[in-house]
């Protein structure tokens, strides 16, 4: 017979278990979201319960991303996590109007991560990947003191002040004991959908001379794609389909799982 006691270690159990992911970025625009919503996509596909919580309070795009319209469910209070392209997702944007501005101030921001990490019923799920808001502010470090995260993936893209603000982000878990996971170069090349040719906007090579640099690990580089752009406003995420775009993505997802 198993009491409540029993219940509660398990309970416990369970949820020193479930791992966290951070996704973060020094500044926004650099496609974080996009990387956390398809790296989660990705470790499903590789077999994994896989989970995606949107931590960006204040600029949740985690509903448009995996194109989820209705409002997340709670039964007991606790949220029940949307189901979509093989994933369980929680998001602000799941609970409240999309176009309404969150002012909220830190302890209410706090609260919120709170009821979608620890307070919604994520069941078997893990790992689960944080999209975290960008820069080094308030959430942040409830996400790194509080939560625990066991381990951070940066996105940047390769010029020189994204790279300036991903090191600072790296600084961040790296002072709070956060492991990086690695670094990820995003919208790095574009292929011209005409001629083929291949310009660089951003620069090359950028994110992976900052790894060795730092002396961490270099995941992989996520191409500037026209179509990974159509697909993410669609609220189909590219890891979900076949192609040169969930090549990417399942390589870095390959890459994180290992
Ligand atoms: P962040 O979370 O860093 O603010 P998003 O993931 O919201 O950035 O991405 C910003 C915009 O750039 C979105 O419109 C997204 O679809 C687009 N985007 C992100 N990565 C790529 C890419 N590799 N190729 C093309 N568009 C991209």
């Amino acid at each position: 017979v198993v009491g409540v006691r029993d219940i509660r270690i398990v309970r416990t159990a369970e949820r020193r278990q479930r791992r966290l992911i951070a996704v973060a970025s020094g500044k926004g625009g650099v496609g974080k979201s996009t990387v956390a919503a398809n790296l989660a996509v990705g470790l499903a596909r590789l077999g994994m319960k896989a989970g995606l919580i949107d931590a960006d309070i204040h600029g949740p795009s985690v509903p448009t991303l995996l194109g989820t319209k209705e409002r997340a469910q709670a039964v007991d209070k606790k949220l029940i996590p949307m189901e979509a392209h093989g994933i369980r997702a929680l998001s602000v944007g799941m609970m409240i109007d999309t176009d309404r501005a969150i002012a909220w101030r830190g302890p209410m921001v706090a609260g919120a991560l709170n009821q979608l990490l620890a307070d919604a019923e994520w069941g078997d799920t893990d790992p689960i990947v944080l999209d975290m808001p960008p820069g080094t502010g308030d959430i942040q470090l409830t996400v790194v003191q509080k939560h625990r995260p066991v381990g951070a993936v940066i996105v940047s893209t390769p010029q020189d002040l994204a790279l300036i603000d991903a090191r600072r982000g790296i600084d961040l878990f790296r002072q709070t004991n956060v492991p990086i996971i690695g670094l990820i170069e995003n919208m790095s090349g574009y292929a011209c959908p005409s001629c083929g040719e291949v310009s660089h906007p951003f620069g090359s090579g950028g994110v992976e001379e900052t790894c060795a640099q730092l002396g961490v690990p270099f995941l992989g580089r996520v191409p500037l794609d026209i179509a990974i752009r159509t697909a993410s406003d669609a609220g189909t995420p590219p890891a979900a389909g076949e192609g040169p775009q969930a090549d990417a993505f399942m390589a870095i997802a390959r890459q994180v799982s290992a």
